[in-house]
């Protein structure tokens, strides 16, 4: 037997939380891409997850934006770093495990300069999430 998807009283209240300053406050609804789906999904396996909406309050939206604008520029980098090392070691190797151990190293810089910087987007209008 499964356990009934809905607990009864505990769900009417549906909050929403800043990402920046942690507050509970309404504003702009941030953008469920991969990295916020793979958290929820790690938070409701641990039972830690509040269900509250992530946003980004007024008072924080510029706050937002620079933090967003640096991730995304780090990542640039991160990928350029990543790429360069990769044709490096595949150029180097000349053999299939080099260029399995490039693409695992890539893939893990990436994995560093997501998990270092990562900031979520906003939720554009018209994507539709409702
Ligand atoms: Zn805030």
């Amino acid at each position: 037997m499964k356990k009934p998807k809905t607990r009864p009283g505990k769900q009417a209240k549906s909050e929403s939380r800043c990402i920046i300053c942690g507050r509970e406050m309404s504003g702009a609804p941030i953008a469920d891409d991969v990295v916020i789906k793979a958290i929820r999904k790690a938070k409701g396996a641990l039972g830690v997850a509040k269900g509250s909406r992530l946003v980004v309050c007024k008072e924080d939206l510029e706050e937002h934006f620079k933090r967003r604008k640096k991730f995304e520029k780090n990542m640039v980098q991160y990928g350029a770093i990543a790429f360069v090392l990769l044709v490096a070691m595949v150029v180097l190797s000349g053999s299939l495990t080099g260029v399995v151990a490039a693409l695992l190293i890539g893939a893990f810089i990436l994995l560093l300069g997501l998990v270092g910087n990562y900031h979520p987007s906003l939720l554009k209008k018209g994507d539709g999430n409702a």
